[in-house]
């Protein structure tokens, strides 16, 4: 039985002030949830002090991207042991602005990934298709191109400390949900990359979220779908009722 992952995104929201009032609300909101792992990942500024505020709550840290490098001349980056240093858990790879506006590759998503796990770690990985692509018939490959980059030469053992987040580009953000059975239909195929690769038990043991305008009024129907693991929220992480309402309805999935 995979756990489901609730994963706030905050991207470019917030200030320091505004982020520990929003991370206050969400401790509260999910102080009864037992069964569901609820993440957010705010601004790399608001972080720190994030991590202060959910010290011994049900709620984890992320951040939203990181340098594959160690430490040096790489202005405006942040590295993985900076990250590990404030109690993040998880770190958000690939995500599809990254990849739209600041030239995140394949080769960079790779590097990340993998000094991620060598810090001990998870990253949340992100992969998804354009509209152009799904109309195009070129959806498979697209996934599958980005799903094998993403684990070049990670062990299975490293793998299985993953977590994929299938995002439709063309839903993200946009109030366009993907319908509960494309989601599905694109998740389980998904898996079935993740099983050419690794083996069937690595990846029915890998969670996969969906991410892309997941709303308390659709979520219900996504997390109810048999590949569907959780969620990456972006716009219904930003309030605290909105981001609970769809950990409730993971909670009441399972
Ligand atoms: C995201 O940022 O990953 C996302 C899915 O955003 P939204 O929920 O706003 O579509």
């Amino acid at each position: 039985m995979r756990q489901y992952i609730i994963a706030g995104n905050w991207k470019m929201n917030k200030t320091v002030s505004e982020s520990v009032a929003l991370a206050e609300g969400i401790v509260e909101a999910t102080k009864d949830i037992k069964k569901t792992e609820v993440v957010i990942a705010p601004t790399y500024l608001a972080a720190a002090k994030v991590a202060d505020v959910i010290k011994g709550s049900n709620v984890k840290l992320a951040v939203q991207d990181v340098h594959w490098k160690d430490q040096g001349a790489f202005t405006g980056k942040v590295s993985v042991d900076m990250v590990k240093e404030i109690g993040a858990e998880y770190i958000i790879i690939g995500h599809s602005e990254q990849r739209q506006y600041f030239h995140e590759t394949e080769e960079t998503v790779n590097l990340k990934v993998k000094k991620t796990l060598e810090a001990g770690l998870k990253p949340i990985i992100c992969i998804g298709e354009t509209l152009d692509e799904r109309n195009g018939g070129k959806l498979e490959t697209v996934l599958s191109t980005q799903v094998k980059g993403a684990f070049q030469d990670v062990s299975a053992e490293d793998a299985a400390k993953c977590v994929l987040a299938y995002e439709p580009v063309w839903a993200i953000g946009t109030g366009v949900v993907a319908t509960d059975e494309q989601a599905e239909d694109t998740q389980k195929y998904v898996r079935s990359v993740v099983a050419e690769i690794y083996g069937e038990a690595i990846a029915n043991g890998m969670r996969i979220q969906y991410g892309g305008s997941m709303k308390p009024d659709n979520a219900q129907g996504l997390l109810a779908q048999a590949n569907i693991d959780g969620g990456l929220i972006g716009g219904a992480a930003l309030k605290p009722d909105t981001f609970f309402a769809i950990i409730k309805a993971a909670e009441e999935a399972l």
